[in-house]
């Protein structure tokens, strides 16, 4: 595969449209907050959806009794770079598991439950587009990642 222009909230909503039906069944409510203003950035289409796909399903598994979601997009003018917030209430992660979150087959998750891939196969992918993502810290409940890809 090959790198396209592609709108981030146009990759974000289809991600949301294939899930749309499980998060319901979970009782999550996704909230969106998308700067229409962004402009298009230089991805791997399918890559970025999987990073999206990933994050939603962690936070899935990280809300056994429902709650809420939050997707934001927004510039960086700084930085010349779009981020992407995921923002859940979840159970959070402990700080002890802050530094090994993204190191592969990492997982807190029971046996056969989860692979422990996810996060490393995000980091993998948006180092291969020379973007950044990282635990937002500043979070007293749940959990926030930040992805941040560059603009051309
Ligand atoms: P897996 O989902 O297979 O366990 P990941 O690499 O996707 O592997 O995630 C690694 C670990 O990071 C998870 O097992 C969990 O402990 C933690 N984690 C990731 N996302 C969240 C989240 N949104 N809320 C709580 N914990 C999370
Ligand atoms: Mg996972």
């Amino acid at each position: 595969s090959e790198k396209k222009e592609y709108h981030i909230n146009t990759l974000i909503t289809t991600i949301l449209a294939l899930v749309e039906h499980r998060l319901k069944i979970h009782k999550i409510n996704i909230r969106r907050a998308f700067d229409k203003q962004l402009p298009p950035l230089l991805v791997e289409g399918n890559q970025i959806q999987q990073v999206i796909l990933n994050l939603v399903n962690n936070s899935v598994d990280a809300l056994p009794n429902g709650g809420d979601l939050f997707i934001k997009t927004r510039m960086n003018n700084a930085e010349k770079s779009v981020e992407i917030v995921f923002e859940d209430n979840g159970t959070g992660i402990p700080e002890k598991y802050h530094k090994r979150i993204f190191e592969p087959f990492f997982t807190t998750k029971e046996q056969g439950k989860g692979t422990g891939l996810g996060l490393s196969i995000c980091k993998d992918i948006i180092s291969a587009h020379n973007g950044t993502i990282r635990l937002d810290n500043n979070t007293d409940k749940g959990t926030k990642f930040i992805i941040s890809l560059p603009c051309k």
